[in-house]
């Protein structure tokens, strides 16, 4: 994975760039939004980079308006926008400008990886692949959902929901990362809305050898039942 980091600040900038050398992900740092230009621009050939983690208080200017410059020519690039602004106004904002996803200093670097985990997924789920769990299959580029060879009657919203937790499982998948993945698609999602989208998926799933388990508070495990027991 090829990371932006455009970040000012020299503590943070070198833990983050420090773990991610370790964990084998490929970093470039920027301490300013020209440089963050230069590094941008050096590939017309497409996206330079598959994610972007964007400071917004930086010397040269606001991130904010940086992103909105970004998003003109490219749209795909998944941003996620650190910053010490914790106003609820200030995070509609960044999320209005383009940004994908959100973290307020001072922030814990396992939820950052997390966050940029979860965005590279949700990035591979759009993209219309096969994925599989279990005896479960999900074609995203046919709209279809499989128990061996058996199709699942789904709703749209369901098909998504089951999307994004076989593109996690084993791990979990955040209620926050699914109530904003089903936001992105341009419907006002609450957090009601998921827990019924969930609700109706693993009634759905039932005798599939899966099942959705809530982690209250956190959000949603797909796992494999155990030998023969059934829901
Ligand atoms: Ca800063």
């Amino acid at each position: 994975m090829r990371l932006l980091l455009i970040e000012d600040d020299a503590v943070i900038a070198r833990e983050l760039l420090l773990r991610w050398h370790t964990g084998g992900w490929s970093v470039e740092a920027c301490s300013t939004l020209t440089a963050a230009d230069l590094a941008c621009a050096h590939d017309a050939a497409g996206p330079a980079f598959d994610l972007i983690v964007l400071d917004l208080g930086l010397p040269d200017g606001d991130g904010v308006d940086w992103l909105a410059r970004l998003r003109q020519h490219d749209r795909q690039t998944p941003v996620i926008v650190l910053t010490a602004r914790d106003r609820v106004a200030d995070r509609i904002f960044g999320l209005n400008s383009g940004a994908d996803d959100y973290l307020v200093k001072p922030f814990d670097p396992d939820e950052l990886d997390a966050r940029i985990e979860a965005l590279q997924r949700r990035g591979q789920v759009t993209r219309g692949e096969v994925l599989h769990f279990g005896c479960i299959s999900w074609l995203g580029g046919e709209g279809r959902a499989y128990v061996g060879k058996h199709a699942l009657e789904l709703m749209p919203r369901e098909f998504e929901v089951l999307g994004l937790l076989i593109a996690r499982a084993p791990r979990l998948l955040p209620k926050r990362t699914l109530v904003d993945a089903l936001a992105e698609r341009n419907l006002e999602v609450g957090d009601s809305a998921a827990e019924l989208y969930v609700s109706r998926l693993r009634r759905k799933l039932a005798g599939s050898g899966a099942t959705i388990r809530t982690l209250r508070g956190f959000g949603y495990v797909l796992e494999l039942l155990a030998n023969g027991e059934k829901l």
